[in-house]
């Protein structure tokens, strides 16, 4: 079969959900799915990448979550991969992770305000999986899941996978609005089973979960019995501003705080490995969970990890992705108020990978879906807000990734938005 993916312009082609026509009685010709493939949504974020594959022309990617490929110690890796790669790295690994991994990620944590222990922890194929086994852990069909909104929608998405209802609650700059939050759950006459949040520069919004907002947020979850999903990957990537305790520092081996990290922001994504950190009680569970997935996690990727953060220089490389990372914001700064200036209102993160971009005035009545497909022909790529909201809210704003391009790029990017944003008015 071949797989065409020049047709891939629009954001509908990402989103259509991939059941649609396909599931039905196999007399008809229809394949006999099950429910739950009906949650299966897909996620724009991730399918963007093929789409961006399938161009042939230039496109400046404010798209996806990626590290800077400039920023990835590939000759490091190499280096490693040579001295530690053994007969013993290409057979199965223990489900848990690899033993020399769990050990390096304790001693790691064991000066920072979130130290942790070895029964706490279980290695993951990326973040991902850690929110794939929260949910299946968690959320039984019709439970109630609140996330931000905007959220990162591969994590609400998993839990519509397990039949999961979204409560989606407003931020402002201090992050998820707590208020709401108990007025949402009032109003639905239920309590939610997970509070699923992105504390530090979170994805898509850039905004940081003020301190006294996390310890309101523990109290509610203690009220309700509800679990506090941390999903941190861009924690240690703070360029600016006064760092605020987490979750695991306020609330010491909490057995509603599940914890999800991954290396895939300050290493390298196609790594795929990350951890759990949860209530010891779990580990059992999770490793049951896990071992339906995957088996293991890729057992080469966790030794050369391992190795990158034992041998030192793990401190001095996030040190230079937070100064890189913040050149890179300032140049997007500009650039911006440089092309769409007052037409546009921004978020200002103090860290991670991701500004927030509400379109004003007479430029709020474009649809961002729209001036995606706009931006694409005209070379600039991003994501839409609809995209990043379960309800496909936010129709005029959208999530711009400065952490992948260059200031030079990302000069070239801005001036094309500019350029598209005044295609779209026109329309
Ligand atoms: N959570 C958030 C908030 C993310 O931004 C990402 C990556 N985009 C993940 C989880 C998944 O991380 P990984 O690539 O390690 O699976």
């Amino acid at each position: 079969m071949t797989i065409t993916t020049a047709r891939l312009t629009t954001v509908d082609d990402l989103a259509v959900k991939p059941t649609r026509g396909l599931s039905g009685d196999p007399a008809q010709g229809l394949l006999p799915l099950a429910r739950r493939a009906d949650g299966l949504i897909g996620s724009v974020i991730d399918s963007s990448t093929s789409l961006l594959a399938a161009q042939s022309h230039d496109v400046v990617r404010f798209a996806m979550g990626a590290p800077a490929a400039e920023t990835v110690p590939t000759e490091e890796f190499r280096r490693i991969a040579a001295e530690v790669l053994d007969s013993s790295s290409f057979t199965y690994g223990a489900t848990e992770g690899e033993p020399g991994l769990i050990e390096t990620v304790v001693d790691h944590h064991s000066t920072t305000p979130e130290p942790t222990r070895a029964e706490r922890l279980v290695i993951t194929s990326g973040g991902m999986q850690g929110l794939d086994l929260a949910f299946k852990l968690f959320v039984d069909p019709g439970d109630l899941v609140a996330v931000e909104s905007p959220t990162y929608t591969n994590g609400s998405g998993t839990a519509l996978g397990y039949g999961a209802d979204i409560l989606e609650v407003p931020m402002d700059r201090d992050g998820m609005d707590v208020d709401a939050l108990e007025t949402l759950v009032a109003e639905a006459g239920r309590t939610p089973r997970v509070i699923y949040t992105i504390p530090n520069f979170q994805n898509p919004s850039g905004t940081t979960l003020s301190e006294d907002r996390r310890r309101r947020l523990l109290d509610l979850a203690h009220r309700w019995g509800s679990i506090i999903l941390d999903d941190d990957p861009y924690g240690g990537l703070r360029f600016a501003g006064a760092e605020v305790p987490g979750f695991r520092a306020i609330s010491p081996d909490d057995p509603l705080v599940f914890s999800v990290r991954t290396f895939s922001k300050v290493l390298a994504p196609g790594l795929r490995v990350g951890w759990v950190d949860a209530d010891p009680r779990l580990r059992k569970l999770l490793i049951a969970g896990k071992q339906t997935m995957d088996t293991c996690t890729n057992v080469p990727a966790q030794h050369i990890v391992e190795r990158f953060v034992r041998q030192g220089g793990y401190d001095e490389h996030l040190a230079g992705l937070r100064a890189e990372y913040r050149r890179r914001k300032e140049a997007m700064d500009a650039s911006i108020a440089r092309h769409l200036g007052s037409r546009v209102r921004t978020t200002d993160p103090e860290g991670g990978f991701f500004l927030w971009v509400t379109l004003q005035g007479e430029d709020a009545r474009v649809r961002t879906s729209r001036l995606f497909e706009i931006a694409l022909a005209e070379g600039v790529a991003f994501i839409p807000g609809p995209a990043l909201s379960p309800s496909g809210r936010f129709e005029d704003a959208f999530r711009l990734c400065f952490a992948s391009t260059t200031p030079e790029r990302t000069e070239v990017g801005l001036q094309r938005l500019a350029r598209a944003l005044d295609i779209a008015r026109e329309e």
